[in-house]
C-alpha cells in the first residue's frame, strides 16, 4: 500500500514536471511597440510552442531594469532600436555573445556587434535611413543634399533636429565622426549648432512638422517617420507631406547613414537556446517582413526583400546610397561625440 502511493506521487510528480517542460516561454524586453509585432510573436509561438512574455519599455528603460535585476533578471531577449543603445547594453556586459551560423549567414557583419571569440553580442533586424526633409518652397535641394551643408552658413536659422544627445543622433554624428575624423566632425557640430532656427525639442515627427509650420526649413528624421506620414490618410498629414520634400543625404559620397532596430540574448538568460531560436527566427523572410516593413523600414537579412510603396517612393525606387561602416564604428564613437556635443554646446 505504502509503495503504492509512493508510486502515484512519483507519478503526479512526473506529471507536473511534463507541464512545466511544454510551457515553454521567453521572456523578452522590448522597445518596439509596433502592431504587426504581434503577428510575429504569434507566428513564433505557433511554430514553436514557446510562448512569449513581453515586457515593454523604452531603450534606456529597459537598459536601467536589466542593471537593476542583474542575476536575477528573467529577460531572454532585448530588442532595442538603435545602434548606440545596442552598442551601449553591449558595454555595460548585459548581453551574452552568441554562435549563430544561422544569424551569421543571414545578417551582413555591418549590422551586428564585433564578434569575439564567444561569439556575437547584437545583430541588427532592420534599417531606417536617417534623412532630411525640407521645405519645398523656400530651400533649394542642392543646399541640402549632403549633412555637410547641415552646417554651412548658407543654412543659418533654417535648421531643426531634435535633441543632439538622442541616440538616433548620436548614432548619426559617431558616424560622421567615423567618415571626417574627429575634428572636423566637432567643427560640422558647432555648424549645424550656429543654423539652428530653435533650439533641440521634440521628436523626429515634430522636426517635420516644424518645416510644415514654417518655423524650421530643414530637419533631420529617421525614414520611417516620414513613410508613416506618406501613409497617412488624415488630411493633416497629406497637407503637411504636400509642403515637405526628401532627401537621402550624400549620394555623391559616404552615402546615407542607416541605423538599426536589433537584438541580443540578455546576459543572464536561463533559456538561451530558446533565445537564440527566436533571433533566428527574426532573421527568417516571414518575420523580417513584419520587422521591417511593420515599421516602414528596411529588412537586413540577405535576400529578403519587401514590397513598401512609400519606402519605395521616398527614396526614388529604393535604390539609394547607403553607407557601408559598421554599426559597431559607430557605437564606438558615441561618447566621444557626446563631449563634442557639450563642448558646443549642442543641448
Ligand atoms: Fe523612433
Amino acid at each position: 500500500m505504502i509503495a503504492k502511493a509512493a508510486g502515484i506521487a512519483t507519478l503526479l510528480v512526473a506529471v507536473a514536471t511534463s507541464v512545466a517542460a511544454q510551457e515553454q516561454v521567453l521572456n523578452l524586453y522590448s522597445a518596439r511597440h509596433y502592431s504587426t509585432d504581434e503577428a510575429l510573436y504569434n507566428n513564433f509561438t505557433k511554430a514553436t510552442g514557446i510562448r512569449i512574455q513581453r515586457v515593454d519599455a523604452d531603450d534606456a528603460g529597459i537598459l536601467a531594469r536589466l542593471k537593476a535585476e542583474g542575476a536575477a533578471s528573467p529577460a531572454d531577449v532585448i530588442l532595442l532600436v538603435d545602434a548606440a543603445r545596442l552598442y551601449k547594453g553591449d558595454a555595460d556586459g548585459l548581453f551574452r555573445p552568441v554562435k549563430s551560423k544561422v544569424l551569421d549567414d543571414a545578417i551582413p557583419a555591418q549590422y551586428r556587434a564585433a564578434p569575439s571569440a564567444d561569439g556575437t553580442t547584437w545583430y541588427g533586424f532592420s534599417t531606417r535611413a536617417r534623412i532630411v526633409v525640407y521645405d519645398k518652397a523656400r530651400v533649394k535641394r542642392e543646399d541640402v543634399d549632403t549633412y555637410e551643408e547641415l552646417a554651412d552658413a548658407k543654412n543659418k536659422g533654417k535648421v531643426c533636429l531634435r535633441s543632439g544627445s538622442h541616440p538616433y543622433n548620436l548614432s548619426l554624428f559617431g558616424a560622421v565622426t567615423e567618415h571626417l575624423g574627429e575634428q572636423k566632425a566637432e567643427a560640422w557640430l558647432k555648424g549645424i549648432v550656429d543654423n539652428m532656427a530653435r533650439a533641440p525639442k521634440g521628436g523626429d515627427t515634430d522636426q517635420i512638422k516644424a518645416v510644415g509650420s514654417g518655423e524650421c526649413q530643414v530637419a533631420v528624421t529617421n525614414s520611417y517617420y516620414v513613410a508613416r506620414l506618406l501613409r497617412s490618410d488624415k488630411a493633416e498629414d497629406k497637407a503637411l507631406m504636400e509642403k515637405v520634400a526628401v532627401v537621402f543625404p550624400n549620394q555623391q559620397t559616404w552615402g546615407t547613414h542607416l541605423n538599426i532596430a536589433g537584438g541580443a540574448v540578455a546576459k543572464n538568460s536561463k533559456n538561451t537556446a530558446n533565445a537564440v531560436k527566436f533571433l533566428e527566427y527574426l532573421a527568417s523572410a516571414e518575420a523580417q517582413n513584419y520587422f521591417a516593413n511593420g515599421n516602414n523600414e528596411w529588412p537586413t537579412a540577405k535576400g529578403v526583400k519587401v514590397n513598401n510603396p512609400a519606402l519605395q517612393a521616398m527614396s526614388g525606387g529604393g535604390d539609394f546610397k547607403a553607407e557601408t561602416i559598421p554599426l559597431a564604428a559607430v557605437g564606438a564613437n558615441t561618447v566621444k561625440v557626446q563631449q563634442m556635443l557639450d563642448r558646443v554646446g549642442f543641448k
